[in-house]
């Protein structure tokens, strides 16, 4: 057997001829940076989300980073973080000056607790960045109050969860703005770099329109000094092939899950991921936790199953972040999630079959 972690081939094999019109669309048009194509896409994702605006950037960082550059957050602030996420979306504070403070997750959700945050909160803090990890969001309803009570924006890294729903709302419309990454792993995914902002702030959407092109709204007239990320008419025409498809493959995605937690429920040893009232998760990864993790994943590799370790280290334990000096056990929560997670392959292009075959797998290591 060989089931590898992600094969990216088979949903673009399955929307070929689409995606070679899109391409050619573009090719013809003769028009590569800031056209229609943004302009459309632009309008039905912000749709898709339920916000009123979506701006299209270069990468999901940049999303993240731009958002509070546009909210005057920098030098001398502090930004609420995960302290177990991606990094970027620690570096986006730090791009800006400010200093990620970092929050303890829920080890049932893997999302920040609501009841932590107060206790980071200081007179520097300015904003809450909410990230909706593996695919289900943030509780953001104590975490929009929080924010509320103490006036701090609110930031969605909606990067793992297009189509998540928290209370019947979609991830992107659940805060004051949200930063999204269309990487080619990501559940809606371009052919490339890609990313966007969505809010309803008109005065925000306004600011990273000029952000986003060298501070620029007319050519050559420079407002402020912007930069240059932009989502391309290409991975734009290619995402308005794909958004359609998004509804269906998360839809595929809860199905497999279901799939997983029934065959590995009662498994010694295994922790599964748990799904929060109130939430439709998008299972960006299926990550389960193990304390011979490791093992196991040597176990699964030798059985031809690919696996990813979402992540190896926390971000206070990255060499990039020796400046903040939070030692081994500064977060114990993240750090002994980090030591022991592990994701199985989990997309929608895998069949019933191969993820029954996966699950066998793990649960042979057990014998
Ligand atoms: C992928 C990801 C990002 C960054 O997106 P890029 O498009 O790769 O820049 C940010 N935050 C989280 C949680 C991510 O998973």
């Amino acid at each position: 057997m060989t089931i590898p972690f992600l094969d990216l081939k088979k949903p673009h094999q399955d929307l070929r001829d689409e995606l070679t019109a899109a391409f050619q669309t573009v090719l013809d048009s003769g028009w590569f940076i800031m056209g229609q194509q943004l302009v459309e896409f632009e309008k039905e994702y912000a749709a898709y989300c339920g916000s009123k605006h979506c701006i299209g950037v270069g990468n999901g960082l940049d999303a993240l980073h731009l958002i509070l550059r546009a909210y005057d957050i920098g030098e001398g602030d502090e930004v609420i973080v995960p302290s177990n996420t991606y990094i970027a979306t620690w570096l986006a504070a730090s791009f800006v000056g400010a200093t990620p403070v970092p929050v303890e997750p829920n080890p049932n959700s893997y999302n920040l607790d609501p009841n932590k945050i107060e206790a980071a909160i200081t007179p520097r803090t300015k904003a809450i960045m909410a990230v909706h990890l593996y695919g289900q969001t943030a509780d953001m309803a104590p975490i929009n109050a929080i924010a509320k009570k103490h006036g701090l924006k609110v930031i969605e890294d909606a990067a793992q969860s297009q189509g998540a729903r928290y209370q019947g709302k979609r991830a992107g419309a659940l805060g004051d703005a949200a930063g999204h990454s269309f990487y080619p792993g990501k559940n809606l995914g371009a052919l490339g770099d890609a990313g966007a902002v969505t809010t309803d702030d008109d005065e925000l959407a306004h600011k990273l329109r000029v952000l986003r092109n060298y501070g620029s709204q007319i050519k050559y007239k420079n407002e402020v000094k912007g930069y240059n990320s932009r989502l391309d008419e290409l991975q734009a025409a290619l995402l308005r092939v794909k958004l359609p498809q998004l509804d269906r493959w998360n839809e595929q995605r809860r199905a497999l899950a279901a799939i997983y937690l029934e065959e590995l429920k009662d498994v010694a040893q295994i922790r599964l991921p748990q799904t929060d009232a109130d939430n439709e998760h998008v299972w960006h990864v299926f990550a389960i936790l193990h304390p011979q993790r490791d093992a196991l994943q040597k176990h699964l590799q030798d059985a031809g199953v690919g696996t990813v370790i979402h992540y190896p280290i926390p971000p206070h334990l990255q060499d990039a972040y020796t400046e903040l000096n939070l030692g081994v056990g500064s977060f114990p929560i993240s750090e002994s999630i980090h030591q022991q997670i592990i994701s199985l392959p989990l997309d929608p292009y895998l069949s019933i079959d191969e993820v029954r075959q996966v699950a066998a797998a793990v649960r042979s290591f057990q014998a």
